[in-house]
């Protein structure tokens, strides 16, 4: 087993604006893992809140021992491995995951949602992130949103009715919000809430501290819409403590270290009676087919990488009424331009 990895620099198309900040790039680690003929291939997007840098990365990967990873993959064993290490460092434990689950689908000629039983007839629509911006660029960026039936929403600032209103001045599809923490007062968020709701909100993600569970059950307990726990849920250890404060959570495969891990938190939550939503990061076609491929298990989507990005290295995977076609091709259906 041979792990190499470089560092990439992920390109947005618009400035990226949530609550807390702005930024116009996301640095990647774009990772191979190569056996017996066979190439696996992973990503890191290392979106800054979750602490990641490509420095973090590469010196994780030097403590990383590729003999002790064995084909046939027992991924329970590897992520322990993985932990064991050193905690956190989720973003390129995922790319180590994506790739191993690649490799065994190119080994076993399986396309990566088999390895999971997940059936893409059931794949949900994905929505598209539409930033905190100017009301012309909002304007322009709903126009450019035509394939996608579902606009999700950035808010958690002074004005986030008028974002709204812009966007109902030009779309009636049906709108996440994600409020990125930035509510401050739960009545004020239950108010808004309320509003959203009249407005065509379907689901609304994180509206207040993840460290302020009572507000945010609180709001759960009262709202009308689906209140998503993003920021609180990394791990599969976070599931059960969003049962009674969220009524669903957000699985991503950055924050989980893969998809391995996601599929568990996808199957508790479910077991739990919560809601998933699967996201994404800023990042290429590699790991947004990775999420795709689990898609079809979960009840919302929002896996709009690729759209987002000027340079990702990778063809752009079928998109067809609103909803990522999952290919037969063995792994993930990864195609390089
Ligand atoms: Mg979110």
């Amino acid at each position: 087993m041979k792990i190499s990895y470089k560092p990439f620099e992920l390109e947005l198309k618009y400035p990226f604006t949530i609550a807390r900040f702005s930024r116009t790039s996301t640095p990647l680690i774009l990772l191979e893992i190569n056996y017996e003929g066979f190439t696996g291939y992973g990503e890191a997007s290392m979106v800054p809140y979750l602490g990641e840098s490509v420095q973090t990365a590469s010196y994780f990967l030097s403590k990383v021992d590729s003999s002790q990873i064995k084909y046939p993959f027992n991924y329970a064993e590897i992520l322990f491995y993985l932990d064991e290490i050193q905690s956190g460092n989720s973003n390129i434990k995922a790319a180590i995951d994506i790739a191993l689950h690649d490799l065994q689908g190119k080994i076993e000629n399986q396309p990566c949602y088999s390895l999971f039983r997940s059936d893409p007839l059931n794949m949900p629509a994905t929505s598209l992130t539409i930033g905190i911006d100017t009301p012309e660029i909002v304007i322009q960026k709903v126009k450019e949103s035509e394939d996608c039936k579902i606009i999700k929403v950035k808010l958690g600032r002074d004005n986030d009715k008028e974002l709204i209103n812009t966007i109902r001045s030009v779309s009636d599809k049906p709108l996440y919000v994600d409020a990125n923490q930035g509510w401050a007062d739960k009545h004020q968020g239950l108010d808004m809430v309320h509003w959203l709701h009249e407005q065509g909100v379907i689901l609304i993600e994180q509206p207040m501290s993840k460290d302020d569970l009572d507000s945010n059950a609180w709001i759960t307990e009262n709202s009308p819409v689906p209140i998503i726990g993003d920021e609180a849920v990394q791990r599969y250890a976070d599931v059960e403590k969003a049962k009674g404060v969220y009524r669903g959570i957000n699985v991503k495969l950055m924050k989980s270290a893969g998809m391995y891990e996601s599929y568990r938190m996808i199957i508790k939550a479910k077991e739990l009676g919560l809601k998933v939503l699967i996201g994404c990061m800023s990042e290429t076609s590699c790991a947004t087919l990775a999420g795709a491929a689990l898609a079809p298990l979960c009840d919302w989507a929002d896996l709009d990488g690729p759209f987002l990005t000027r340079n990702n290295p990778y063809q752009n995977p079928e998109f067809e009424n609103g909803k990522w076609v999952l290919s037969d091709a063995p792994g993930l259906g990864l195609v390089f331009r």
